[in-house]
């Protein structure tokens, strides 16, 4: 269970008591304040406070005194320029802080997105919970015979209980070991910090990450992928949904000029052009690789 149900009443507390602001606020990013999506088995999103919406990126943009243009049409079609141009910087205006709760090997990847703020759950100064990630039966996948960092076909029967034993022992052993190692009897106990490394990779963690609406999309690109590991995929397109209710201008630009549009190299877009002419282009006439090839007829769907 992502939240026990103290952290329940707490949250609820705190949405029944709103305070008034001059501030700038987004209805659609005021209903996820606070709440907890839920992601993986024990893993959560919350919103714990957000910067500017739409609006703001128009006003950084113009530098103007007021909250953008008139007309919404006239506010969304600049969004889209900006972010058809590159024109990053007005949406770096807008942050957000969330509080995520991941498993550590999840957390090994996010982290790597070095244009955010973090704050993490010390484990040398608290004790981890016994919540280790155990994927649901349709991600107990075999290794991808075809991509070395993907996944293949589900395992089934006795191969895919034995995995899901395993998992669960070993996690639930290591633990064991982790709380003995604290406590020994009339003993003084392991420090935490030591008593930690013994722990797998799919225990949870947690932390708060701030960052802002620019690099939020750069990180949304990488990790809503579909080539991003199923387990940040998840928490990424959770924050998807979050950033459409939010800044839906927005996040429309970016779904439509990043998530959704591609890049095509110099060679493939004079392939492109050929095509439309009529010409048959093959790999061998193409002058891109193999593997250059193969993607560029996934993207445009002939494969
Ligand atoms: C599908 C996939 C597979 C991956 N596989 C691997 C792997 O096998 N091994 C591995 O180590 N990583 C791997 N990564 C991680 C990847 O290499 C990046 O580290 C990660 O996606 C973060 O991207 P970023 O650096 O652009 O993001 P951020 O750290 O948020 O940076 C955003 C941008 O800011 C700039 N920037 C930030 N810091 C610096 C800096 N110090 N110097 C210069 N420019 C900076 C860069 O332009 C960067 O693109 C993988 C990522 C993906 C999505």
């Amino acid at each position: 269970m992502p939240l026990t149900d103290d952290q329940i009443a707490e949250i609820a507390e705190l949405r029944s008591t709103p305070q008034p602001t001059l501030r700038a606020t987004a209805p659609g990013m005021e209903q996820h304040l606070y709440h907890a999506h839920e992601v993986l088995d024990h893993g959560f999103v919350r919103v714990i406070d957000y910067m500017g919406d739409d609006a703001a990126i128009v006003q950084a943009a113009r530098v103007s005194y007021g909250a953008g243009t008139k007309k919404s049409r006239d506010d969304s079609g600049l969004i889209r320029y900006l972010m058809r141009h590159w024109h990053s910087t007005p949406f770096e205006m807008c942050e957000i802080k969330l509080h995520v709760k991941l498993p550590v090997f999840v957390a090994r990847q996010w982290i790597r997105h070095r244009t955010a703020n973090v704050n993490e759950y010390s484990a040398r100064y608290s004790i981890l919970d016994r919540e280790f990630y155990i994927p649901a039966p349709d991600q107990l996948a075999a290794q991808s015979t075809v991509n070395n960092q993907g996944r293949g076909e589900v395992l089934t029967g006795a191969e895919a209980a034995q995995v899901l034993e395993i998992l669960k022992t070993d996690a639930g052993r290591a633990y064991d070991h982790y709380e003995q190692m604290l406590s020994q009897e009339g003993q003084q106990g392991l420090a935490r910090e030591l008593a930690r490394m013994n722990l797998p990779a799919n225990i949870y963690t947690q932390w708060y990450w701030k960052v802002d609406l620019h690099n939020l999309f750069h990180f949304l690109r990488l990790r809503a992928d579909e080539h991003a590991q199923y387990e940040i995929r998840v928490y990424a397109e959770t924050l998807c949904k979050i950033v459409a209710d939010w800044v839906p201008a927005a996040y429309g630009a970016f779904e439509d000029y990043r998530l959704g549009g591609a890049n095509l190299s110099a060679k493939a877009l004079d392939c492109v052009k050929r095509m439309l002419k009529g010409e048959a282009v093959t790999q061998e006439t193409s002058g891109m690789s193999k593997g250059e090839w193969r993607e560029f007829e996934a993207l445009l769907g002939s494969r």
